[in-house]
């Protein structure tokens, strides 16, 4: 697969030996070497537009950040380049309560803006230290109550889990990743063939992806390729065949990016899955700008699956 793949460079030691010691958390939270990332109603704090860099804050600073925060979550301990742990606890806290001009002297100018608007434009490891902060405040935030029993559920081991606060239910609840598929189906023919590329009607103008969908109960993830397939576009495939993940905190997916191939040719989108679905060689895709097309994110592994098969010698 063609790097990078975007947030996908998360060095941090997730389980340190000592996170389920109240006492040792609390030395961290106030260590001068630990680190806190702000979130605010799914956005990251950022500063700069040409090379954003993520603003994460200790000292004063984030001894306010803690003060103000509904919610505050042990990522880990960060490692250097080679993988070696550091002194760094690395903390995110949600403080999505407050109003945005409330959080200016936080803020300073640096800005709340969506991952996905500069992640490619980040330090890689910054992109995923973002991203894992956002997925995890994300699960907070949506599992304030037990799914099994309704009562308020309460976070323990320095915001690992969720524990159902009713004496008689104490339910834990794990955060959780949703698995969706991710996959590039390509046929024979001439110049080296085409590969299926579709368009929903949320996307941006001129925007062609590949094809996705979420797993199902009971269901492989071989099988949630081809039945996704046939679903969205009435194409039959077989050879499916792994390449790659990426965390896609978007809000809370794990892709699970595949290569398959077409073994129908002809499209029906009759579902209302995707407003049109098209077979494109990859001269046709080279001539996309030309014609006000694109392909989808660069931070997405969408873009990485169909690069791939544009770079292959046909
Ligand atoms: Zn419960």
């Amino acid at each position: 697969m063609p790097k990078p793949i975007y947030y996908t460079k998360n060095r941090l030691l997730r389980k340190p030996e000592n996170f389920s010691d109240p006492q040792w958390i609390e030395q961290r939270l106030h260590d001068r070497n630990t680190r806190i990332i702000p979130v605010w109603r799914n956005r990251n704090l950022v500063l700069g537009h040409d090379s954003p860099t993520a603003i994460t804050m200790s000292g004063d600073h984030g001894r306010g950040l803690l003060e103000i925060a509904s919610q505050i979550a042990l990522l880990g301990i960060d490692a250097d380049e080679t993988g070696s742990p550091t002194e760094r606890a690395i903390f995110a806290v949600d403080v999505s309560q407050h109003e945005l001009p409330d959080l200016s002297p936080i803020m300073g100018t640096a800005e709340f803006v969506d991952l996905r608007r500069v992640g490619v434009l980040m330090d890689a490891h910054e992109g995923s230290l973002l991203s894992h902060a956002r997925g995890l405040m994300y699960w907070h935030r949506h599992n304030c109550f037990c799914s099994e029993c309704g009562s308020p559920t309460v976070a323990e081991e320095a915001g690992r889990i969720r524990r159902c606060s009713n004496a008689l239910c104490s339910r834990i609840h794990f955060p959780r990743t949703d698995p969706a598929v991710i996959m590039l189906v390509t046929r024979p023919g001439p110049d080296g063939g085409a590969c299926l590329l579709g368009r929903h009607e949320n996307f941006s103008v001129g925007m062609y992806s590949t094809l996705a969908g979420f797993v199902d109960q009971g269901e492989t993830l071989e099988q949630a390729v081809t039945r996704e397939v046939f679903e969205e576009a009435g194409i039959l495939v077989d050879r499916v065949e792994y390449r790659a993940s990426q965390p896609w905190p978007f809000p809370a997916s794990l892709m699970l990016g595949f290569r398959a191939r077409a073994l129908t040719f002809t499209i029906d989108t009759g579902s209302d899955e995707l407003e049109e679905a098209h077979w494109f060689t990859r001269d046709q895709i080279a001539r996309f700008p030309d014609k006000g097309l694109r392909l989808s994110r660069k931070d997405s592994i969408s873009y990485n699956l169909i690069k791939d098969w544009l770079d292959e010698d046909v």
